[in-house]
């Protein structure tokens, strides 16, 4: 089996490992990939959407997975050009990627269907935000549209929410684009992730991410510090709740609406006094919550996905550990606001489970950084104060120069259970 896998991060070199570890024999290709997922998969040139389709009709391959968003929604879609050219795809057409693309897409769908998200209204103009808002703090603003990770704002009090309305509409910082407010939630955060292969789906093991970059959740947030994943994260008549609620009416909505979707999809919830509500959709694998689901599932991943972009939900195929697995990023010195390149990483040998975000191998083949979010430690146990403790055991072992890293990664948000 050919897969060739779309990425360059944590995420995707835990997908490729996953591949690579499944018991069916898989020859392994990944764009753009990265050095160290190039140890697993093979590198593709390709310049754009057209030449990648080509290089995969070329060269046979079997089966594409969308690791990353981007490709799903640019150009007519990567996954409606794979339809196009007989490649099976991993990952929706554009149109249903339309559910992380466009919040606005994604609540007037939430709405439709009468899945529990927080209420919201969608503003085009400064004016109207204000009048939306009429002075009820904390409130929540999102701009509708691309902002590299910075276009939501919890705002606490008038003065955080004037800053941000004044940088969408009178600095447009991020462009053109309409704002929601949106109600502010409060409880705490659960990440779901579903395979969903036309009106069918399955369950993966439920995951929480540390957005913030700083300990105690302080500070600006990130792509993730860490993540903590187990089947055992929530009791089980609240995963059944969330799945009665709002995995199965989302998977029935897009059946409903023709909007074809075979792959993962990430269900963003708040677990409010009110019970569970959708923050957001993603149309892919979170991360770093994959680096830390991806060990706990055992089995033939790569049969699995094959198969379901084949239209068949195999779910014999694989299996969920029961245990724990926690997930500690270290990223580089200055990030969030700016990242730190060309330090050398040592330690990487002592280290059983170690997937990389940016690195970069050397001439002389020592690893360095190569980005903000450097390198995930990730390890299991069979209850979740063992796997943290192994988890950060793991970090300790790895150093570079202005390494950053939480020590509550897996710890936070249980103290009180
Ligand atoms: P991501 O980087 O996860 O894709 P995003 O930019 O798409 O993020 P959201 O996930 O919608 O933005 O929101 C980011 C964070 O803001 C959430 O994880 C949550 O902590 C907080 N947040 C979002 N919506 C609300 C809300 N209605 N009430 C309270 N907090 C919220």
């Amino acid at each position: 089996m050919r897969i060739l896998v779309v990425g360059k991060g944590g995420r995707e070199h835990a997908l490729v490992r996953a591949f690579a570890e499944s018991p069916s024999e898989t020859e392994l290709f990944c764009f753009p990939g990265s050095d160290a997922i190039f140890e697993l998969a093979k590198p593709v040139e390709a310049k754009d959407l057209d030449s990648l389709i080509a290089w995969m009709t070329a060269n046979d391959i079997d089966l594409c997975v969308a690791g990353e968003e981007s490709y799903l929604v640019k150009n007519e879609g990567l996954a409606n050009a794979c339809e196009a050219a007989g490649i099976p795809c991993w990952g929706p057409h554009k149109q249903s990627a339309q559910l992380e693309a466009s919040k606005e897409f994604a609540k007037e769908f939430l709405g439709r269907h009468s899945i529990p998200t927080g209420g919201a209204k969608a503003c085009a103009t400064l004016e109207e935000c204000q009048q939306a808002i009429a002075g009820n703090y904390p409130v929540v603003l999102k701009f509708d549209g691309l902002a590299a990770g910075k276009g939501v704002a919890v705002c606490m009090e008038a003065a955080e929410g004037e800053a941000f309305l004044d940088e969408v509409f009178v600095q447009k910082r991020f462009g053109e684009g309409r704002v929601l407010v949106e109600e502010f939630l409060t409880g705490p955060e659960v990440s779901i992730f579903a395979a969903v292969v036309d009106d069918r789906f399955e369950i993966f093991t439920p995951a929480r991410d540390y957005k913030r970059i700083g300990e105690g959740d302080a500070g600006p947030n990130t792509g993730g510090m860490g993540a903590v994943a187990s089947r055992r994260l929530i009791p089980a008549d609240l995963l059944e709740r969330i799945e009665r609620e709002v995995v199965a009416p989302t998977v029935a909505g897009l059946q409903s609406e023709g909007l074809p979707y075979r792959g993962f999809l990430y269900f963003g919830l708040m677990l409010t006094p009110d019970g569970p509500k959708v923050i957001e959709y993603n149309c892919r694998f979170g991360d770093p919550e994959c680096q830390a689901v991806m060990p706990l599932v055992k089995g033939d991943l790569a049969s699995y996905c094959l198969k379901g972009a084949q239209g068949e939900l195999d779910s014999s195929l694989i299996e969920f550990d029961d245990g724990w697995s926690v997930c500690v990023v270290l990223a580089s010195a200055g990030y969030p606001e700016s990242s730190s390149s060309g330090d050398r990483i040592e330690g990487l040998e002592h280290v059983d489970l170690v997937y990389h975000a940016g690195t970069k191998r050397t001439d002389d083949g020592h690893w360095e950084t190569a980005g903000g979010r450097v390198l995930a430690a990730v390890a299991g146990g069979s209850d979740r104060e063992a796997a943290v403790t192994a988890a950060h055991a793991a970090a300790d072992k790895i150093s570079f120069d202005g390494a950053q890293r939480r020590r509550d990664i897996g710890i936070m948000h249980f103290e009180e259970s």
